[in-house]
């Protein structure tokens, strides 16, 4: 059984306080929640020790929106796996496509920020996903392909168990246009078999792909019910705890 996750990425919002009490709340309504859905909360650098402190012990785990590719050192401004793992994250967003748009980072960079993730214990949950001049060009399956080879095809059968995929069309994010529940289905469908050319269909059977892009609570129920998605990965949505626990109801 593959495992269900909904996890909900507030990007650069909420000040501390805010996101404290944002993260309060998803707390206490997450008992709506069906016990075989994992629920992550994915708040700025600055939150997360007093996020973690107070999701401690609750059934609601908390993520960090990106980490450092080297392990320690002269790298002012970065932060690293190994920082995130001693605070208790369990799970780092890895190349978002606002990170490889603004922040120009690359497959083989992200290749390097998945390795330290692993060697710290993390849960990567890596992005990919095509811009919308590709799927119009009809080439959205040759980008998708080639970041996930080039991220993720170096690692050993034990590492790739443990990284989640999430599957964000660029064109989605933030655009309150979702793809239709085919192309989702259609594209997870692609990234698993992808993963099962390489690595057997047992090991792409267990990962979880999750949706991205314009999700909420009026669409999570259709998006969700598709064989390969298994789960999402929330934004604006995520940033209002009940809208955010009624994506998650929506399984
Ligand atoms: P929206 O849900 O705001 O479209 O963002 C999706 C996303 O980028 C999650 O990482």
């Amino acid at each position: 059984m593959r495992r269900k996750i909904v996890a909900g990425n507030w990007k650069m919002n909420t000040l501390p306080s805010e996101g404290l009490a944002l993260a309060k709340d998803v707390i206490a309504k997450s008992a709506e929640v069906s016990s075989g859905v994992e629920l992550v909360v994915i708040p700025p650098f600055t939150h997360l020790n007093e996020v973690t402190k107070l999701a401690s012990g609750t059934r609601v785990a908390v993520g960090a929106q990106n980490c450092a590719r080297w392990q320690s050192g002269a790298y002012t401004g970065e932060v690293s796996a190994a920082m995130l793992g001693a605070m208790g994250v369990e799970y780092v967003i890895i190349g978002h496509s606002e990170r490889r748009e603004y922040f120009g980072e690359t497959n083989s960079q992200l290749y390097d920020k998945i390795q330290q993730a692993l060697s710290s214990n993390l849960m990567p949950i890596f992005c990919c996903g095509e811009k919308l001049d590709e799927r119009e060009a009809n080439q959205h399956f040759q980008v998708v392909k080639q970041q996930v080879e080039e991220s993720l095809f170096a690692l050993d059968e034990q590492s790739i168990k443990q990284v989640v995929i999430a599957y964000e069309p660029v064109w989605a994010i933030g655009t309150g246009r979702t793809a239709t529940t085919e192309q989702a289905q259609e594209m997870h469908a692609y990234i698993r078999n992808l993963i099962a050319g390489k690595y057997g269909s047992q090991i792409a059977d267990s990962i979880s792909i999750l949706y991205g892009g314009s999700c909420k609570p009026s669409n999570a129920a259709e998006i969700f019910a598709k064989p390969d998605v298994d789960g999402g990965l929330i934004g604006g949505a995520s940033l209002v705890a009940a809208d955010f626990i009624a994506i998650a109801k929506s399984f």
